[in-house]
């Protein structure tokens, strides 16, 4: 029955537990009385990210690469381990791909020795430049492969296509398709639009845009995704499925909107635009809420007011 497998104590697998996601979804399993294994190479992530709980009586840290073969026993595997901030990924191709492809074989080959369920963090960007909005599960689309992004649109397409399969085997897997989410727990360093604008702000330096601005994104909070994963990973759905905010909006309201919470007076710094950047980015929401009766509830002002006194918080702590 369903409410006794929520009060069973599972042993979870986060891989990239060290990161933004991974450390969320590590403190409300924790909350909620779950044993949790983070498995983490630091390489994107931080022990900042963890420390809190590092001796609580339910964690465990494994300092380990996915793209090497692991052997432990578990339940619950959340696959997020990967480069995600594009700054980030694209510094090391090679090492996102390897990432991508061998690490997500490698923990589907664990789930499936485990008889495990298995969550893989895909993403939005898969939907790479389309043209339908707001953004299905069922679009087809298809990627550039030499593009700077490509590292990881193609590795995460194949990590998807290898979680099909290993559903074909017997394994129990969910696809979670992640669109832009930010909150507490990024590293000012990380470059993802909202890290970039917020720190920028705070450090009385001028926002940089890439290109006019006029892209767009749909960003969601950090909790609404936390909590649209631990229904996914519970449910019967096997298909892809968006998981975001579709509240869409323009990068240049979105720096607008970020200066008068923050009170930056500098005029903004325009870029050029990055290779291949997608326009317009937003999600449909009709099978989540179909299938997990769940959607995002906190806005952008909200959100962002969490997250700037958190980024605020840190620097004050970093400067004491
Ligand atoms: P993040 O960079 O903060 O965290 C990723 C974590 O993975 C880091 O702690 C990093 O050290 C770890 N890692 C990277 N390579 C590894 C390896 N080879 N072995 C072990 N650990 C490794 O990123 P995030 O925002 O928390 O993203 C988590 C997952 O969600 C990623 O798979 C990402 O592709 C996906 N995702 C995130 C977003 C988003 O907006 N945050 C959107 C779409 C998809
Ligand atoms: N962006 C920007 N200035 C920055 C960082 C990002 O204008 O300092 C833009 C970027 O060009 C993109 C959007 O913000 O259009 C989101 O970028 P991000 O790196 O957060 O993630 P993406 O959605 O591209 O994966």
């Amino acid at each position: 029955m369903g409410y006794l497998k929520e009060n069973i104590k599972s042993k979870n697998l986060i891989t990239g537990g060290a990161g933004f996601i991974g450390s969320h979804l590590i403190k409300k399993l924790l909350e909620n009385g779950q044993k949790v294994i983070c498995l983490d190479n630091l390489k994107t992530g931080s022990e900042t990210n963890f420390s809190n709980w590092k001796n609580h009586s339910n964690f465990n840290f494994i300092d380990h690469d996915v793209t090497k073969n692991l052997n432990i026993n578990v339940d619950k595997v959340w696959h997020l381990a990967s480069p995600a901030s594009p700054a980030k990924y694209k510094e090391d191709p090679i090492y996102t791909i390897k990432t991508g492809v061998l690490g997500t074989l490698n923990m589907l080959k664990l789930a499936r020795r485990n008889n495990a369920q298995f969550l893989f963090a895909s993403t939005s960007e898969i939907y790479g430049h389309s043209v339908n909005f707001p953004q299905k599960e069922s679009e087809i689309t298809f990627g550039n492969t030499h593009s700077s992004r490509a590292c990881y649109l193609e590795s995460k397409r194949i990590a998807e296509t290898l979680c099909y399969e290993y559903g074909r085997l017997g394994v129990d897997v969910k696809i979670a398709r992640i669109f832009n989410t930010y909150g507490p727990n990024m590293l000012m360093d990380d470059g993802r639009v909202i890290c970039n604008f917020i720190s920028q702000s705070i450090l009385n330096k001028p926002i940089t845009i890439y290109g006019n601005g006029y892209q767009t994104r749909s960003f969601c909070y950090i909790d609404d995704l936390i909590s649209g994963l631990l229904l996914l990973i519970n449910s019967n759905y096997n298909q892809p499925m968006n998981l975001g905010n579709d509240q869409e909006i323009s990068i240049l309201d979105l720096a607008n909107l970020i200066k008068i919470k923050t009170g930056n007076k500098l005029a903004f710094k325009f870029l050029e635009n990055r290779e291949d950047d997608p326009k317009r980015r937003c999600p449909c929401l009709k099978i989540s809420k179909t299938k997990l009766n769940w959607q995002p509830s906190t806005n952008i002002s909200e959100g962002l007011d969490l997250t700037i006194d958190y980024f605020k918080k840190r620097i004050s702590f970093q400067n004491v």
